[in-house]
């Protein structure tokens, strides 16, 4: 039997089924996860179905409850860290901290207002556009953020007046079933149900006659489908992808100046985050300075087990995801491509991999074309900025990018030619929950956070009183 419990109508269900949850630090099975059953799923929309009616009146009681959502997260921060650390990798202050940043995502939410806006009032009809909620969401998340992710849909959704069903990825699913626990001991029954299975449990999600609408984060490929899922009953759905995301240095920049920062956009969680850099694009007067600063920040940084003092970098999460980031390294270094730091696996066990640095290496290339979530970066030279924009754009990604330049207008000038969600200037990975995140073309449909984030748990209704 799991330890960790699946809630359904704010209780703890045991399952006759489990699956192995690996620690991608040994590569070995450290625990086994509840496996959800058909049955069980009915019976979780089914009581998201029933809570609606309740929570959806009551806004006052929804936000007081969100509050007390986040301060439960916060206070759980250091319970939840292991958890996480354990099945996911990252070292445990970072899964502490995204923990704690859960709470910071629900107490932004408790105080967002739902507006409503008056469109006609004249001797005819007082009229406004209210935002109402859909009903029952059914929510699925990725392996690399799997609480603060989880997060970006449970506030806005609740807030809104909806009820939920979340299932995590099968890789890491013990800190969310925690965090469902945890909530349960807040929220009223069948607010939030939060199940887990494999890949499977998540067709069975998007196929279900209950929810109204479908919230994805996750893969290109999986967010496809999941789209085609939705289509026949007309859920809604909003759809948070991959990335490739481009980073342009300026060729005023002092490639020491900006070596941390570009170095940590790329790296942070591994590599593992859907709008890390994933391709710098560097003029061919500062290439060699700006490959060496960031091969010594690569040689610097302290890979290992997430418990030990000091490591920055933990194992790639799973072993297709290892298998993918090693591919991927070697099809480069066999095209030409030059590893200046790492290029190989860190042996003794679990899916360490050492960070690596690519240069001599082009567009056209699969890790440059493609998305390698994972700790290795190409750094690719340009001639002629004009040039550097289009091959930046001219992919199917359109997540976030980043430039950098000693003139932040100058930098923002070329930030606005790029053709994604988020465009950032002397930064990359900045995210806040007042900002809208999200991806044109392949890289997603809708947006999270912000209030741009809460309208898409919403529809708009006219609420027309006549005068006349
Ligand atoms: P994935 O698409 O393999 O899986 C994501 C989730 O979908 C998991 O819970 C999985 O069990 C479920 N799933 C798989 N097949 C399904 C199906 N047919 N129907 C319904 N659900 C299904 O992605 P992953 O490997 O877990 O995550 C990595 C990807 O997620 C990367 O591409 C990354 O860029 C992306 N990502 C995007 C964002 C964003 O906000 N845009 C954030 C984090 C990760």
């Amino acid at each position: 039997m799991a330890e960790i419990s699946m809630t359904i109508d704010g209780a703890a269900v045991p399952t006759s089924d489990t699956f192995g949850v690996i620690n991608p630090a040994t590569g070995e099975v450290h625990a086994q996860a509840p496996d959800c059953s058909k049955g069980q799923l009915d019976a979780a929309f089914e009581s998201a179905n029933k809570a609606y009616r309740d929570w959806k009146a009551d806004e006052g009681l929804r936000r007081e409850l969100l509050h007390k959502a986040a301060d439960a997260m916060f206070a759980a921060a250091g319970e939840l860290g292991p958890i996480l650390m354990a099945e996911q990798g990252k070292p445990l202050n970072e899964a502490a901290t995204e923990a704690f940043g859960a709470g910071i995502w629900f107490k932004y939410y408790a105080d967002l207002q739902i507006p409503r806006e008056v469109i006609q009032d004249d001797d005819n009809a007082f009229a406004e556009v209210i935002r109402r909620p859909l009903g029952v969401v059914a929510a699925i998340t990725p392996w690399n953020f799997p609480l603060v992710l989880a997060s970006w849909k449970i506030a806005p959704a609740l807030l809104a007046g909806n009820t939920m069903v979340l299932k995590p990825s099968p890789y890491t699913p013990l800190a969310t079933l925690k965090m469902g626990e945890i909530l349960a001991g807040v929220l009223p029954p069948g607010v939030l149900n939060v199940v887990s299975g494999g890949d499977e449990l998540g067709q069975w999600m998007t196929s279900h006659p209950v929810p109204r609408k479908i919230s994805f984060t996750g893969s290109v490929a999986t967010g496809k489908q999941v789209a085609a899922a939705a289509a026949p009953d007309l859920k809604r759905v909003t759809l948070e992808l991959g990335g490739n995301d481009p980073a342009i240095v300026l060729d005023d920049v002092d490639p020491a100046a900006i070596a941390d920062k570009l170095f940590w956009g790329a790296f942070q969680n591994n590599g593992q985050v859907c709008s890390a850099v994933k391709r710098v694009y560097v003029p061919e007067r500062l290439y060699d300075g700006v490959v060496e600063a960031l091969a010594e920040k690569a040689r610097s940084v302290k890979v290992g087990e997430g418990s030990t003092e000091g490591v920055q970098l933990g194992p790639i999460n799973n072993k297709p995801q290892f298998d993918r980031v090693s591919e991927l390294v070697a099809d480069a270094v066999k095209g030409g491509a030059k590893a200046v730091t790492g290029g190989k696996a860190i042996d003794g066990g679990g899916y360490f991999y050492e960070p690596t640095i690519l240069a001599d290496i082009s567009d056209g290339t699969r890790i440059v074309d493609e998305e390698q979530f994972g700790p290795a970066l190409p750094v690719i030279s340009y001639r002629d900025l004009d040039d550097a924009v289009e091959r930046a754009n001219a992919t199917h990604f359109g997540l976030s990018g980043s430039v950098w330049s000693a003139d932040p207008d100058r930098g923002a000038e070329v930030a606005a030619r790029l053709e994604c969600g988020t465009a950032w200037v002397n930064a990359h990975l900045a995210l806040a929950p007042h900002q809208p995140f999200g991806g044109a073309k392949w890289s997603g449909i809708g947006v999270e956070n912000g209030p741009w984030g809460l309208y898409g748990f919403t529809e708009l209704q006219v609420l027309y009183r006549s005068k006349a």
